[in-house]
């Protein structure tokens, strides 16, 4: 069974949780944050555009309370309260996805490059007072370090 928010995104997508199957989390969307999710699929679906429709897989957007705190996420997360989502967009780096965000989503809050080409691509959503804020996660010493801009630590 599926429900389409939008053209190409299903509720069961954008709530679906690995860690939440896992460990047997409970992961279900409170009915207050359903416009927040419908938000995010309507900006999925520009930046799918905006690539000539390639596909987009979603690896997380809406996480509950236990799902968030087990997967060591912010206390703050956008995904909390389903304003940001994990993703991919299939066949494009996910450097240039992240570096072509600004032009597509100019009021996005928070664009970052988690852990390099294998990694993902974190885009959190406000509904007001943007930050604009690009950043690149990076590992150091088995622990999570934010730079400031979109930057290439994985250059070959
Ligand atoms: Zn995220």
């Amino acid at each position: 069974m599926s429900h389409l928010i939008t053209e190409h995104f299903t509720l069961e997508e954008l709530t679906r949780s690995a860690t939440a199957l896992r460990l047997g989390l409970d992961n279900t969307l409170p009915a207050q944050f359903y416009r927040n999710v419908e938000l995010v699929a309507e900006t999925l679906e520009r930046i799918r555009t905006f690539f000539g429709n390639r596909p987009i897989r979603v690896t997380s957007c809406f996480r509950s309370k236990s799902v968030n705190t087990a997967v060591g996420g912010s206390l703050t997360s956008a995904h909390l309260v389903a304003m940001a989502a994990d993703f991919e967009v299939i066949g494009v780096s996910n450097i240039d996805v992240c570096r072509a965000i600004p032009l597509i989503i100019p009021e996005y809050d928070q664009c970052i490059y988690e852990f390099g080409p294998t990694g993902w691509i974190h885009l959190g959503l406000a509904h007001s007072s943007p930050r604009h804020q690009p950043l690149t996660a990076v590992k150091v010493h088995n622990k999570t370090v934010y730079k400031p801009g979109i930057v290439d630590l994985w250059k070959m």
